[in-house]
């Protein structure tokens, strides 16, 4: 008997990670980790409803960290089998694991300073460098559309899920005694209007089929408007000659920018302006991407190519890349015409802390919000329209425009996902995942309306047969 266990982002969007026990294999699919709130915190709350050690593999559909942040601890805790992801996805694994790594063992250290003081025991760190080391190390690198093996009778391929750079659909195949069943795992599908990534692929057989739905009960505004309206806003901001501050998320929405920005370079409407890409790990995934270009849109690569660059900083001529904090500080001595991109996306940390606490405070600034803020961000509180705000113990008034551009997110809307789910034949099972329950309830009507498809809801910890 085959067994598939929700082990996370059940009933909501973030800790992605589900248990297949299939011919005698144990295999995790995905090791996210919850996301918001105290990194320490956090990380101290989650748990393995499993040992690790049993596990034979684990097959991961990205790298961002709800999806894999976990697997640390994962080698902490015993496991020591290889890690299936794609290419790009090694890629990034080793950017982000090593950023969460830093920010965590810096919490830690704090954490522990103000315990000793105060004469209480010390909190163990739950995994180490060596860990994040042995992750990237176990990690077997496939390409999209080949066959592995990841158990015996167990294969796996992945397809191409459009969302970040190596973000894949997974199609687990068992062939045992019982004979062959096919399981088939979305993974975060994407917004098919964005730039740079291809096409979700469409896959046409499965038994069973576990689908994200973040977006289950939203269409996303159409990208025409949404750059129309960035021009906009590129215009206003020279008029009353000032800056643009953009929080960003160092993969995906970083480089995203950059290429629409190079398009309006070219289109000559960046003469007057610098931009500045503020972000190490931005950079560093900007270079991930330019080094992974075969991935990419091909139509998109046609536009780089056919203005004779063959990568994103190439591009966009007035680009300067800044690494280290000397350099960022010197950017603060520009008056006017910066469009300044930096990290985090929600203003939760990084450098785009110390731009807001230098241009926050004037009305000819820009602030534009290309991404979701959760509430209690200080992103979210911006978007909320605070008229103060705290920064490095220092109130700040907040006296620049600050608008929002809704096109740029990274994921399916509900009209793609009921596109992605009409492609299956033989009517597959089909099980809900990766969403608030709201948006999971209006896509679980629709996908009955539209294609007269019954999707389940299952919650935490509900396993079923395959
Ligand atoms: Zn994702
Ligand atoms: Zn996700």
């Amino acid at each position: 008997m085959s067994r598939l266990q929700f082990l996370g982002a059940a009933r909501e969007v973030t800790g992605s990670c589900y248990l297949l026990e299939a011919a005698g294999a144990k295999i995790l699919l995905d090791c996210g980790m919850h996301q918001g709130g105290d990194a320490v915190e956090r990380l101290a709350t989650e748990t393995f409803e499993f040992d690790p050690r049993e596990l034979s593999a684990v097959v991961l559909s990205h790298a961002h960290l709800d999806h894999s942040g976990l697997l640390p601890r994962l080698f902490n805790g015993g496991f020591d089998g290889p890690v299936f992801c794609t290419e790009g996805s090694h890629k990034l694994l080793k950017i982000l694991l090593e950023d969460a790594a830093n920010i965590y063992f810096r919490d830690l250290e704090y954490d522990n300073q103000l315990r000793r003081r105060a004469g209480k025991r010390q909190k163990p760190a739950l995994y180490s460098e060596r860990d994040v080391a042995r992750v990237i190390a176990s990690c077997r690198p496939m390409p999209y559309r080949q066959d592995g093996e990841v158990a015996p009778w167990v294969t796996l391929r992945f397809f191409d899920a459009g969302h970040i750079l190596g973000s894949a659909i997974v199609e687990l195949t068992i062939n045992d005694d019982q004979g062959e069943r096919v399981l088939v795992f979305s993974g975060d599908l994407g917004n098919p209007e964005t730039s740079l990534m291809p096409h979700y692929e469409r896959v046409k057989k499965a038994d069973v089929v576990l689908m994200e739905s973040t977006y289950g009960d939203r269409n996303h505004r159409p990208m025409a408007d949404t750059l129309d309206e960035f021009r906009a806003i590129l215009a206003q901001a020279e008029k009353d000659q000032g800056n643009i501050l953009i929080p960003a998320f160092a993969v995906g929405r970083t480089q995203e920018l950059l290429f629409h920005l190079g398009q309006f370079y070219q289109e000559g409407l960046l003469d007057n302006w610098q931009v500045f890409l503020d972000s190490p790990m931005g950079t560093a995934v900007t270079d991930v991407y330019s080094h992974s270009t075969r991935h990419l849109d091909r139509d998109d690569m046609v536009t780089i190519n056919g203005n004779g660059s063959s990568n994103l900083r190439d591009f966009l001529p007035n680009l300067t890349v800044t690494t280290s904090v000397d350099e960022s500080i010197a950017i603060n001595k520009v008056r006017h015409g910066a469009i300044i991109i930096a990290g985090s996306g929600m203003c939760t940390g990084g450098r785009i802390r110390h731009h807001l606490k230098h241009r926050l405070w004037e009305k000819n600034n820009h602030l534009l919000i290309v991404g979701f803020q959760p509430k209690g961000t200080l992103g979210r509180i911006l978007v909320d329209g605070a008229k103060k705000v705290k920064l490095f113990s220092q109130w700040i008034a907040v006296k620049a425009q600050i608008h929002t551009l809704g096109g740029f997110s990274a994921h399916a809307g509900q009209r793609d996902l009921l596109d992605w789910a009409a492609a299956f034949r033989d009517q597959p099972r089909f099980f809900l995942v990766h969403g608030e329950l709201a948006s999971m309830e209006a896509l679980q009507v629709a996908l009955r309306q539209c294609h007269g498809i019954e999707a389940a809801i299952p919650q935490y910890l509900d396993s079923i047969e395959l």
